[in-house]
């Protein structure tokens, strides 16, 4: 697992899984032919066949006075439609405690968004009923996504029920506005398309910046060709317009920025290209 220092703040990565079988259609743009376009993509973000590589993978931020997690990925035995991504028996937990962090010492979740792989560790089964996995943590999620999830139904399954509902019922949510303060030094970007409450985490200490960008992009090819889009977009043309906003906003600025779903070494920086942008690791 990697790991990375800003200032005082530390990230940690923990990987749940990798994905480069093509399982999941998540950009129909990225086929090999059109990959093949942007060359720097290899050897870290495509294989040599011209599949994407993908990470769902949690960020641990260590601040002097906190530790906060960043979107909990799929989690273990949830209802899901997808077969690669139901009931799955992984040791996500077990790695985590192996990283030294024990979930009772967690203080902050983080979800950018509420979809299935950004949520799925909020809960656990025990004895079957789900439980809040972070028993001490505050869960922070942006209103107006709550809201929207609350009455949608995720097209993977009863993701809410399973992964949302049940931490909200124990009374750790906390519904804030998508600009929110998490903490000294960790902030909310509203970065909406992807879905309605979308956001991106930034983070800054002592001069250094970097960005969790959630699902605002999932993969690097996005930063060359911004105009693809994913199917699971709530308002794709928001989507876009976002995405080409971010990268001109922080396109060969001193920000590292970290792709949520971005194979390793998951982040580098946004620099322009001719009349896109590439992504420098
Ligand atoms: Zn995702």
């Amino acid at each position: 697992m990697l790991k990375w220092k800003f200032g005082d703040t530390t990230i940690t990565q923990l990987i749940e899984l990798k994905d480069d079988s093509g399982s999941v259609p998540v950009l129909p743009d990225a086929t090999p032919e059109n990959l093949a376009t942007i060359p720097w993509l290899k050897p870290h973000f495509v294989t040599p066949d011209g599949k994407l590589i993908l990470n769902i993978q949690m960020m641990i931020i260590e601040t002097p006075d906190r530790k906060m997690v960043v979107d909990t990925c799929i989690g273990n035995d949830k209802t899901l439609a997808l077969e690669a991504w139901a009931n799955m028996q992984r040791p996500f937990i077990d790695n985590l405690k192996k990283l030294g962090h024990d979930p009772d010492s967690i203080d902050t979740v983080i979800c950018t968004h509420l979809h299935v792989d950004h949520v799925g560790w909020n809960t656990r089964k025990v004895n079957g009923k789900w439980v809040p996995t972070f028993k001490n943590a505050r869960y922070v999620m942006v209103e107006s996504e709550f809201n929207h999830w609350q009455h949608h139904q995720d097209d993977f399954g009863p993701v809410f029920q399973e992964s949302v509902q049940p931490v909200f019922e124990a009374g750790l949510v906390d519904l804030v506005k998508p600009d929110h303060q998490v903490g000294s030094g960790v902030w909310f970007e509203p970065t909406p398309g992807h879905t309605p409450g979308h956001v991106s985490v930034h983070i800054a200490s002592k001069g250094e910046e970097a960005i969790i960008t959630g699902d605002m992009m999932h993969h690097p090819c996005q930063i060359a060709r911004p105009d693809w889009v994913t199917p699971f977009d709530n308002d794709s043309p928001a989507a876009m317009s976002t995405r080409q906003a971010f990268l001109e906003r922080y396109a060969d600025k001193p920000v590292t920025v970290f792709g949520t779903h971005f194979a390793d070494p998951v982040c580098g920086k946004i620099v322009k290209d001719g009349k896109t942008f590439r992504f420098a690791v």
